[in-house]
């Protein structure tokens, strides 16, 4: 803002322009220097907004290339099934080459197998959404997976359990009877309560966050990832004693465990051997027996 004033400043010393005139220069310099300034102004705006435009392009080029590793769709259909089905690392190494897979209504299979298998590696193939897989696999629509690792979105405790359908769906019997269930009792008085939940709650209480989501929605094929690990044996076996009753009749539980405790409520093991990327279906029974 000097810079003009000193320029003008010998002519309205010498009387030749007015004080109004040498405002005028002043605001006249000043509007000129901010239209150049413009670019430099906006450099962090539109730096940002060009890596915006680039990552959105770049997904939308993701999703349109044919190319791309998308894995396989399941179809939808009363049992699951997977025919040829060949599981492999993005690196290419091989999980499980051509395993057929059958499960039908009211089976109960216990996936086993070293630590680094595959055994989560399967169920995403089995879900859709493991990229390197192929065949063909058949689920029913009806079914819900519990992850390792629980997500929960940050916010009320309602949406955290209803996730990924809005709380509103359910009645506040039904979401305060799933906590019940699951054995979370003190929260049934927090539904209101906002939070980041994944921070917040310890690793068992996630885990028994994520089994009432389920006892809530009541799914009729349940798939469960290492789903109670972190719960002491007694709580592990009343929740999967319920996760076993809301599947009877109508569906099935496929389950992966480290735990032996949990054997006895499966009677099918699905074995993944990593040397031969094989898996080999046993009937709990001879398993013990051998
Ligand atoms: P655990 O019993 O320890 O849970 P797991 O049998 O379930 O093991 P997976 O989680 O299926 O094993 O992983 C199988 C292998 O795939 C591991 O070696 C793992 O490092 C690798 N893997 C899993 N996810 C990815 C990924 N997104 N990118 C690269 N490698 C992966």
């Amino acid at each position: 803002m000097v810079f003009p004033f000193i320029i003008a400043a010998p002519r309205f010393l010498s009387g030749a322009i007015q004080l109004g005139e040498l405002m005028q220069i002043a605001s006249a310099f000043d509007r000129v220097q901010g239209s150049l300034s413009w670019l430099v102004d906006n450099y962090a705006d539109l730096a940002a907004w060009r890596a915006t435009t680039e990552r959105l392009s770049g997904f939308e080029a993701s999703l349109a290339d044919p190319s791309g590793a998308v894995g396989l769709q399941p179809e939808p259909a009363a049992r699951l099934s997977a025919r040829d089905l060949s599981v492999a690392l993005p690196d290419g190494r091989p999980l499980l080459t051509r395993a057929t897979l059958s499960v039908t209504v009211g089976q109960t299979v216990l996936i086993s197998g070293p630590s680094g298998a595959g055994k989560s590696t399967l169920l995403r193939a089995l879900a859709g959404i493991w990229p390197w897989a192929q065949g063909s696999v058949h689920l029913p629509r009806d079914a819900m997976f519990i992850p390792q690792k629980p997500y929960f979105p940050d916010g009320p405790l309602r949406d955290a359990l209803a996730y990924p359908e809005r709380a509103s769906r359910y009645g506040e019997a039904e979401l305060r009877r799933a906590l019940f269930e699951a054995e979370l009792p003190a929260l049934c008085q927090r539904l209101d309560e906002a939070g980041a939940w994944n921070a917040r709650l310890s690793g068992g209480e996630q885990q028994r966050l994520a089994i009432a989501r389920v006892l809530l929605k009541r799914p009729a094929w349940v798939f469960a990832d290492e789903a109670t690990s972190a719960l002491d044996s007694r709580t592990e076996d009343l929740l999967y004693q319920r996760l076993r009753d809301i599947v009877r009749g109508r569906g099935a539980l496929v389950s992966i465990a480290h735990k032996s405790s949990l054997e006895r409520f499966h009677a099918t093991r699905w074995r993944l051997d990593p040397q031969q990327a094989q898996i080999r279906a046993e009937s709990m029974e001879a398993a013990t027996a051998a």
